[in-house]
């Protein structure tokens, strides 16, 4: 199994428009930040992708994937859900529509910002094309199948009692936007071998794991590797890698993780 990071940035993205930091102006490609999303690939099963950020094309585009089996929406924050119209590209070479799941309130909020979407009494013009999508509202810790594969919703907290899912495919797990871990989602992401989690900055953050709080979550997990995801422009891949402890890594647009 497989899961490629496409996009390791947080929702402002890096470089940061308008900013001359040195993470900004950095050459080092690991420095370029698309909002983020990922991708699990089993092989000869399924093709599951994870949020639709506003980088969706070209992330799609350099990932080499055309056909996809499933979205995943961990919530409905504009970083991880406005690149949903490059769906189309997706819908329009399936016969079926596309499954969607997520939690039920992000899905019900983005059929009410997308009504041209999902108002099936709207039809597109002739000759013009929308995301044909089906919405399935899963529930945190009840495992579903992408054709044929398991995934389990895992609910963590955003802070300010939102909800989002992260994500579990075998021995992977996926999580973003995270504040805070439920006890009963610690339980859930047991014995899991590889995990993504998101690091903001070196301080607090009302809304995100700050690094050292995703240093001693990784910690406590326990996973072979971890890896940061949701970056900002205050660290480069570089000087991040140095001084994460063992066995924790910085994320990057196009990192491969292969188990
Ligand atoms: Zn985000
Ligand atoms: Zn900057
Ligand atoms: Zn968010």
């Amino acid at each position: 199994m497989r899961l490629t990071i496409m996009g390791s940035g947080t929702s402002f993205g890096v470089p940061v428009i308008g900013c001359s930091c040195s993470v900004c102006l950095s050459k080092d490609p690991r420095d370029h930040r698309t909002r983020v999303s990922s991708v699990f690939e089993v092989p000869g099963a399924a093709t599951i992708l994870v949020d639709t950020p506003p980088e969706l094309r070209l992330q799609l585009i350099d990932a080499g994937i055309s056909s996809v089996d499933a979205v995943l929406y961990t919530h409905d924050h504009a970083d991880h859900v406005h690149g949903i119209d490059d769906l189309r590209a997706v819908s329009i070479r399936r016969e079926e529509d596309l499954p969607v799941y997520g939690p039920a309130d992000a899905l019900e909020r983005i059929q009410s910002r997308f009504p041209y979407i999902f108002d099936k009494d709207v039809k597109p013009p002739k000759g013009t094309s929308r995301p044909e999508l089906v919405l399935h509202p899963v529930e945190s810790r009840r495992p579903f199948t992408v054709a044929g594969v398991e995934v389990l919703p895992i609910e963590v907290s955003h802070g300010f009692g939102m909800v989002v899912y992260g994500y579990r495919v075998g021995d992977i797990a996926y999580l973003t936007d995270a504040k805070q871990i439920p006890e009963e989602s610690l339980e859930a992401l047991k014995g899991v071998r590889i995990l993504v989690v998101n690091g903001l900055f070196e301080r607090p953050h009302p809304t995100h794991l700050s690094i050292p709080e995703a240093c001693e979550l990784a910690q406590s997990i326990g996973a072979e590797k971890t890896f940061l995801t949701h970056l900002t422009h205050e660290n480069s891949h570089q000087e991040l890698a140095r001084r994460l402890p063992r066995g924790v890594e910085p994320a990057y647009d196009g990192l491969i993780i292969e188990l």
